[in-house]
């Protein structure tokens, strides 16, 4: 080990899973046989033991997410793998719905079915060792104290703007948005004197330097700090301090129009003309899944990013009735299972939702009406029979490396919708073509225990913008506290740190750039990750005392290859960044969600649209026609 390995802590012994990397999981595919029980390494093992519970894989760090041992047997089904009848095993099973993916799309499709038909049994299957798809809960222990963390989706972002199903469900199950204020301590951090902050590193301003204050008490104060140039300080004070049309003389629908035909990158440089060297600073990667290079300007608008907002469009009005929970929307998929599944964990509400302790072993009972299997991949939906007149569903999936097979009154695919053309060979050729048209942008959420965070209020920032850095940036985690859930109130204690990171290749097309990234993460090693971790963290947080050896309790990086659900325009190929941009009569998704048979097509790719309404809404959709067929 070299010296700046050491130093970063790279030996030292902290709870991770595996070291195993994606690419040799999937030519191997020994993981896929792993019991639980097996592969559990645990944060708080006596904690486990206590309530007699053999696995819990929130608990798992390490390579989360997308993990090892949860994607091999459908890359193999998508390069041509097929399982015939005589290695598929027959279950026994039937059902009255067996839903294809257990996200909050899958999840919602039960939820809504048993809404209408209350006795009705259902098979949940996912592929992961965890339910909630990208709503996943990262959860720590430090002694006796448990640290909570979201793995992939955060929030609920605007209640007002849920349809009217998914306002219903979400209420059903509890929660109470207009009540967050009495959670979540959002003034903490800045009542302690935090603020943002950019770390402007080495390899791209020539020197690391963090520069607390973003925009504080002045543009202009704050760039003086920063190793930007005179130049720079200047077009970005101009960008963030004025409000001036950039395209003046043209109608709104002839700035629409050129702007939806140039790069966010390429309106400031071309029109607004700032120097490039001053793009640094702007726009995460993280918020898009996407870089400025990419971006269309059109969409910028929409948040009314800097230099956009004097060209006469109102921004989005963005006072939403937001909620969080300390994991963040994995909180939904607890209390959809447990409403659904009683037996799980003890509880009522969504206070008592976030230290709920679920029994794994519950979810799969034979007397339940609702069972969630995981760790099954579903390779293969069929009717028996001709699809108009078939009274019945196959489904075969495969689990610890074997095949078999359930039957199904009725089946919602709630999977990704590029892969169901492969799931399901029977659907219309045109139907198949529009499934394989969806987008997933590939995002890595990566949660990191540390045992204090005194280096924070040393250098006064809880949220580091970090251009050009591995991980685009580092946030405390948000304080909240709900139940008997408590943040980390003093910096001696420990808490979580978020690091996000984009992988993108700029200069690319969208497309290209997404595709580059989900190889980057089926490649990358979690020692590569890790190292990166302590590298990051190291160089920003040391000058405040923090040192990765000693600090750093427990890493878990979620990847979601596929994560972001986005639509294309099958014409021009520009992308669906907001729901309006593709003409609804040529949106490949309205096509690829039809109805087939017993068959009906849910998840977020089904509205086009990252987000946890879109996903509970199309789940709906699925269901109702469903029950009127
Ligand atoms: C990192 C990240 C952060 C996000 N943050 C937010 C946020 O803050 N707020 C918000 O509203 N939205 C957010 N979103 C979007 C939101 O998470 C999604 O829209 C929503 O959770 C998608 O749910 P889903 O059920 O449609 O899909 P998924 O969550 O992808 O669930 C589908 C499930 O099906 C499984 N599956 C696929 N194929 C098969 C198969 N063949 N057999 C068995 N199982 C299969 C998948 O592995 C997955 O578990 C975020 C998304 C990501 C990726």
């Amino acid at each position: 080990m070299n010296k700046r390995d050491r130093k970063l802590g790279i030996g030292r012994s902290i709870n991770r899973r595996d070291f195993i990397s994606g690419v040799g999981v999937a030519l191997s595919g020994s993981l896929m046989s792993c019991s639980w029980s097996e592969t559990e390494t645990p944060v708080n093992p006596s904690l486990l033991q206590k309530g007699s519970v053999k696995f819990y894989p929130p608990t798992r760090t390490g390579l989360r997410g997308s993990h090892p041992g949860s994607f091999e047997v459908a890359h193999q089904l998508m390069q041509g793998r097929r399982w015939d009848a005589s290695e598929v095993e027959d279950s026994g099973e039937s059902y009255d719905l067996v839903i294809v993916g257990g996200g909050l799309s899958g999840l919602s499709a039960a939820w809504f079915y048993r809404e209408t038909r209350p006795d009705a049994r259902i098979l949940i299957l996912d592929n992961h060792d965890d339910f909630g798809g990208h709503a996943k809960r990262n959860e720590f222990w430090y002694g006796d104290q448990m640290l909570l963390s979201h793995g992939g989706t955060i929030n609920i972002e605007d209640f007002h703007q849920y349809g009217e199903a998914a306002q219903r469900l979400i209420r059903s199950l509890g929660i109470e948005p207009e009540r967050y204020a009495e959670f979540s301590d959002w003034d903490f951090h800045r009542s302690i004197g935090l603020q943002r902050g950019v770390f402007f590193a080495k390899e791209t301003f020539g020197s690391d330097r963090l520069v607390p204050g973003t925009g504080k008490p002045t543009w202009r104060e704050f760039l003086k700090k920063t190793p930007l140039s005179e130049v720079a300080r200047k077009d970005i004070t101009r960008l963030y301090e004025e409000e001036v049309d950039y395209l003046a003389g043209l109608t709104l629908e002839e700035k629409r129009e050129r702007l939806r035909h140039m790069s966010y990158q390429d309106f400031l440089v071309d029109v607004v003309g700032i120097n490039p060297e001053s793009l640094a600073i702007l726009l995460e990667d993280s918020y898009w899944a996407i870089g400025i290079d990419a971006l269309p300007a059109w969409t910028a608008t929409g948040d009314g990013e800097p230099g956009t907002k004097g060209l006469g469009f109102s921004a989005e009005s963005k006072e939403p009735l937001y909620f969080r929970f300390p994991d963040g929307n994995a909180s939904i998929a607890r209390l959809l299972v447990r409403s659904m599944i009683p037996d799980v964990a003890p509880g009522t509400g969504m206070e008592d939702i976030v230290s709920a302790r679920f029994d794994y072993r519950r979810l799969d009972d034979k007397d339940s009406p609702v069972r969630v299997r995981l760790q099954s991949t579903v390779v293969g939906v069929r009717h028996i029979g001709a699809p108009e007149t078939a009274r019945e569903v196959e489904i075969t999936y495969v689990r610890d490396g074997r095949a078999h097979r359930v039957l199904a009154g009725q089946t919602v695919l709630a999977c990704y919708h590029s892969m169901i053309p492969a799931l399901c060979e029977e659907l219309p050729e045109h139907q198949k073509l529009a499934l394989g048209q969806s987008l997933k942008a590939p995002l890595v959420y990566t949660s990191v225990m540390i045992r204090n965070w005194h280096a924070f209020t040393n250098l006064g920032v809880n949220s580091v913008h970090c251009p050009g850095c591995y991980f685009g940036s580092v946030r405390l985690s948000t304080p909240m506290s709900i139940g008997n859930y408590h943040h980390a109130s003093s910096p001696d204690q420990p808490t979580i740190v978020n690091m996000y990171r984009t992988p993108l290749a700029p200069g690319l097309s969208a497309q290209e750039q997404w595709k580059v990234g989900r190889y980057d993460l089926l490649t990358t090693t979690f020692e590569t990750f890790e190292r990166n971790i302590r590298d990051q963290l190291d160089r920003i947080l040391s000058p405040g005392g923090f040192d990765p050896a000693r600090d750093i309790e427990a890493i878990t990086v979620n990847r979601w290859p596929h994560g972001y659900a986005y639509g294309q325009d099958p014409e021009t190929g520009e992308i669906a960044y907001t729901m309006d941009e593709v003409p609804l009569e040529r949106a490949p998704w309205v096509v690829a969600r039809r109805p087939f048979g017993r068959i009906s097509i849910a998840n977020s790719d089904a509205g086009a649209n990252a987000m946890s309404e879109t996903a509970i809404g199309q789940a709906h959709r699925a269901v109702m026609e469903l029950l009127s067929a």
